[in-house]
Formats: structure tokens, sequence, C-alpha cells
């Protein structure tokens, strides 16, 4: 389908890891940016490659204004994400088109819900979060599990610790690949077994499931195992 892209300006930018930024954006001729909670923007890059768009879900959840967040690491081989990180700072001008996707929440949660993310594929991830948390929308328990490989690769580690602590039903769980020191007390070793363990009863549930293919594959293989129909299985898949 062809995008219509709009003027957009980066209004702030926070690194959250080494190699992991959150880019602040406002739409430039839009008081109000509208989006669902899950869906993602396309960014045109003025770069040498096949293709000069490169696509990032959004990470803000929708609040009225005409501003959203992006999260992007880092690849030092690719075409786009090195010409980001030299050339978008405050103040600079981005084409953007957008809203796409279908990767959002039902109109009604009927089940718990289980996300499932490694990476910046946390990102529409926790929009969804933040959009059933702020709008009290009804829902049942909320297991979100984030797969990093190391503690400093946690991406809104203290915001998710500290939702958590607020809301009962939602249980965050992040498990660490590669982490070896010993202050680390929390899960060792990769997502599925974390959500395999929870959900070994086969109770009802619906699952939501980001980032790159090799985990997304395995995830929903797994999945299909413990039973559960595909119609319950969404997943947005970053390569
Ligand atoms: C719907 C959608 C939403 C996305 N949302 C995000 C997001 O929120 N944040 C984000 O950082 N990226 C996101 N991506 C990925 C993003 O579009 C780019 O592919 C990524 O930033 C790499 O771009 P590049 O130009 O630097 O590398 P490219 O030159 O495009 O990449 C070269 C190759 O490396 C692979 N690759 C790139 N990075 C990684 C990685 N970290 N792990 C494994 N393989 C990788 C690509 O699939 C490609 O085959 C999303 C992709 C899609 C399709």
């Amino acid at each position: 389908m062809k995008q219509t892209f709009f003027e957009t300006e980066i209004v702030k930018i926070i690194n959250e890891t080494s190699t992991t930024r959150r880019y602040f954006f406002s739409v430039v001729a839009k008081d109000k940016f509208e989006y669902k909670a899950g869906q993602f923007v396309m960014l045109q890059l003025d770069i040498n490659a096949k293709i000069p768009y490169r696509s990032y879900s959004i990470a803000s959840t929708p609040d009225g204004s005409n501003q959203f967040e992006l999260i992007i690491v880092l690849n030092p081989p690719g075409a786009g994400t090195p010409f980001i990180w030299d050339n978008f700072e405050v103040g600079s001008k981005v084409m953007c088109a957008g809203p796409i996707g279908k990767f959002v929440l039902p109109e009604y949660i009927h089940h718990d819900l289980c996300f499932i993310c490694t990476g910046t594929g946390i990102a529409p991830l926790r929009s969804m979060l933040w959009h059933i948390i702020n709008n009290k929308i009804q829902h049942h328990r909320i297991y979100f599990v984030f797969g990093a490989r190391t503690k400093d690769d946690l991406l809104y580690y203290e915001e998710m610790v500290e939702l958590t602590e607020k809301h009962k039903s939602v249980h965050f769980i992040p498990v660490l690949s590669r982490e070896t020191s010993e202050t680390w007390n929390g899960r060792i070793g990769y997502v599925h077994q974390v959500y395999e363990d929870i959900f070994s009863n086969k109770r009802p549930a619906e699952f939501f499931i980001c980032g790159w293919s090799a985990m997304l594959k395995e995830a929903r293989e797994r999945l299909a195992l413990l039973g559960y129909p595909k119609e319950h299985i969404h997943f947005e898949r970053y390569d």
C-alpha cells in the first residue's frame, strides 16, 4: 500500500543502553497523532539503499498529543540505524508514514494476556500495557516476559518494575541469557522456558509476541505444541 509521508521533528533523545536509543517525535502540522497501541511507523531515511525506509513500532501509548516515541537498537552493519545514529538529533526533521499495522489488542480482553518479547520488541507491548492501564481496560492477569542478554540490556527496566509494584495484575518477568553477575536474582535463560512454565496447565490465554524471526518462530511452535490456537497467538516480526 502506498504510504503518505508527513514531517516530524525530533524533540528529545534518551540513550537507554549503550546500543539503544529512545527518540521522541512531534508531528509538525498536527495537534494530535492518532494511532493504536501496537502499531508502527515508517521513517524515510536519506540512505543509499534499495529501500530507503525502515519500520519502527511505536513505544509510547496514545495520549491525545502529537508526539510519539520509538526505541531503536543500533545494527552496525545495517544501512539505516548507523545513519540514524549519526544524523538524528534534537531538531532534526524526519519524514514519517503511518500509523500502520494490525498488531493491536482485541476490543475485549477475555483471557490472561502473555506478552513475549526480546530487545526492542518490547516497544509495541509497552504501548499496549500502558494503554490498558491508563484507560482502565478490564483485563485478567498480564504476564510480560522480556528477554535480554544482560542487565545492561534491559529496556524500561525501572519503569516496568514500578508499574508491576503498583498493578498487581501485571507480572513483569525479565529473563537474561548471558548475565553472570551474582547481583542478578531474576530468571536466567530464554523467554521460552518462562511462558512454558506459566502456561503449562494450558489455561486460556492470548499471546502477543514481538521481535526477531528466530525467537518468534520458536515461540509460535512451542505455543502450538502446548495446544494454543493460532487465533490466540498474535505476532509482529521485525525481520
Ligand atoms: C513492523 C516492524 C517494526 C519494527 N520495530 C522496530 C523497533 O521498534 N525497534 C528497532 O530497533 N527495530 C525495529 N524494526 C526493525 C527495523 O525496521 C530495522 O530492520 C532495523 O532497525 C535494522 O535496520 P538497518 O537499516 O540498520 O539494518 P538493515 O540493513 O535493514 O539490516 C540488515 C539485516 O540485519 C537484520 N537485523 C537488523 N538488526 C537486527 C537485530 N538487532 N537482530 C537481528 N537481526 C537484525 C535485518 O533483518 C536485515 O536482514 C522493526 C521492523 C518491522 C518490520
